[in-house]
């Protein structure tokens, strides 16, 4: 099956140091891009979608979520949330630790049983619903370097956030996770205020003793730390600084704007640290780019980027058959999102519309190459309606 996304108006490549693609039009093959270019021949495909000017984007990338099993959440009690957030243009969804399990009494073989399943139940993706990358260890008391040696050997790449597990020992922590970081994982630590009851506070004193890659909700999860603390850990450190849409949406916009000043983009990661108490949101990660691009000043192509390949990047994700995720140019997944000025807005294009505050619409989503979504039942409407074609 070829499919030919054409009359694209912008090609998001994913690339923070070449954001935008050159073409107008994308040729999928089965699961894989093919090609991007200009004026690729409609002969060459099964099926046209003429976006009519829309803008193509990679599939989305949470870096935040808090899966448990499969479809269902029970933090909110709520099943179908991982079809919402496909259709909010979420297409990979990263666990920052299985904390809503039912029932965890957060012991070390628990917590490692827990990773191992929620690891090896998200391997393949649900029809319909946004990719997971299950399997984030939360350090429980009894956490060892052999649980984590075991869990590698499984595939299991990340820590769930540092900080919300029953080890509370610094030092300890401190050792797990250097251990963790020497076998290449990503080590993400919960930093702020506590998030529910049993959860701890994370200063930026416990973050610089801790040393993790990743400093997950730097504007809270959802109780923001002082901003100067934040500010801090930007100045003295080299880690990876997350902003979600579950914390302070004003220091969300001051941290874009220091990083931005200091030329360290690239160390920005967004997620939407839900499901959470704070709801299942489907339009999270869209309206915190957006917010990224309206109060933060953030360029709107750098924020999709950051949002796609530069998580992709970070955490090593990859499709199930080794293809990179987070990209458009020839070899990668075909996971994309097309993004439209949505009807209503006084702009005339997506990237102009998120500088302005208002989310855009998503017009198409696929996936694998194929075409999941073709009219979001989460967004407003785009602008303009796709053709989407019919097999030619
Ligand atoms: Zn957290």
């Amino acid at each position: 099956m070829r499919v030919l996304l054409a009359n694209c108006g912008a090609i998001v490549s994913g690339r923070l140091d070449a954001p935008l693609a050159d073409g107008d039009s994308i040729l999928v093959e089965d699961e894989l891009v093919r090609e991007v270019g200009f004026g690729i021949s409609p002969d060459r495909a099964d099926r046209v979608i003429d976006v009519r000017g829309a803008t193509v984007v990679p599939g989305l990338i949470d870096t935040h979520s808090h899966p448990v099993i499969g479809d269902f959440t029970p933090r909110q009690n709520a099943v179908g949330w991982t079809a919402r957030t496909l259709n909010g243009g979420v297409t990979s969804l990263v666990s920052a630790g299985e904390t809503h399990w039912p029932g965890r009494q957060k012991d070390g073989a628990e917590a490692a049983a827990i990773c191992a399943a929620a690891f090896l139940t998200s391997r393949t993706r649900q029809p319909g619903c946004s990719r997971v990358f299950g399997g984030a260890l939360l350090l429980d008391r009894g956490i060892t370097e052999q649980d984590l040696d075991t869990l590698h050997a499984l595939g299991v790449r990340r820590l769930g956030e540092i900080g919300l597990g029953s080890e509370k020992d610094v030092s300890r922590i401190a050792e797990l996770v250097a251990h963790a970081k020497s076998l290449g994982w990503v080590a993400p630590l919960h930093f702020g205020g506590a998030s529910v009851p049993g959860s701890s506070v994370v200063d930026a004193g416990m973050a610089l003793r801790i040393r993790p890659t990743v400093i997950s909700h730097a504007n809270g999860g959802p109780t923001a730390r002082p901003v100067e603390e934040a500010f801090a850990l930007i100045e003295e450190t080299e880690v990876a600084i997350e902003l979600v849409f579950a914390g302070n949406a004003q220091v969300a916009s001051q941290i874009v704007r220091k990083l931005g000043e200091r030329g360290e983009l690239h160390r920005l990661q967004f997620g939407t640290d839900t499901p959470s108490g704070t709801g299942v949101v489907p339009l999270a990660l869209l309206r915190t780019i957006t917010e990224a691009a309206s109060l933060g000043g953030l360029d709107p192509v750098q924020a999709l980027a950051i949002a796609s390949g530069v998580a992709a990047a970070r955490y090593g994700l990859l499709s199930p058959s080794g293809n990179p995720l987070g990209v458009i140019e020839a070899g990668a997944q075909a996971d994309l999102v097309v993004l439209s000025n949505p009807l209503g807005s006084e702009t005339a294009s997506a990237f102009d519309a998120m500088s302005n505050g208002n989310v855009p619409a998503v017009m198409v989503v696929l996936v694998d190459g194929e075409i999941v979504i073709t009219r979001s039942s989460v967004t407003p409407p785009p602008e303009h309606a796709a053709s989407l074609g019919g097999l030619a």
